[in-house]
């Protein structure tokens, strides 16, 4: 199957460098089996942590399973070194913020929820805890008296 980019795009004011925090930070997603076309009904999650081996002694992945319809073992792995802040110079367009390696299946949708950062434009203020569940974070950053925020999060996947 390949490899996947995740596309992150939203509006931005008066952050940058907004992105994941950690090597825990949860990739929520909804996966569909290229055999058979079934995807997950629940949200499962991936994160730079885990790693499980993959059969026949070729290397790792994040997750491994097995398809719950057709059996088949499939894998998803995160390209850490992919992984790229969403900056305010990006704000409105889409920017792959993520890729991720599949074997056996694609990723179809994504859920932002808790774990990013971002820091003000000219502040440098810090907000170390963002969660971006609702598509809309806002906050107000003391140093310049003006308010920042993530506003109309979406995404989308592209095969690269
Ligand atoms: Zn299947």
């Amino acid at each position: 199957m390949g490899k996947f980019g995740l596309q992150f795009k939203a509006t931005v004011e008066h952050v940058t460098n907004i992105r994941p925090v950690g090597d825990d930070f949860r990739w929520y997603l909804k996966l569909k089996c290229g055999n058979c076309g079934e995807i997950s009904d629940k949200w499962q999650y991936i994160t730079l942590m885990d790693s499980m081996p993959l059969k026949g002694g070729r290397g790792s992945a994040s997750m491994v399973q097995k398809c719950k319809l057709c059996s088949r073992e499939n894998s998803i792995d995160i390209l850490r070194d992919t992984i790229t802040s969403y900056n305010a110079d990006d704000s409105e367009k889409f920017k792959t913020m993520v890729q991720f390696e599949c074997r056996g299946l694609e990723p179809v949708d994504f859920q932002p929820q808790a774990g990013f950062s971002a820091e003000g434009v000219e502040s440098g203020t810090q907000f170390p805890d963002i969660n971006l569940q609702e598509r809309d974070w806002t906050d107000y950053d003391e140093k310049v008296s003006e308010s920042v925020g993530i506003y109309e999060v979406t995404h989308k996947f592209i095969k690269c």
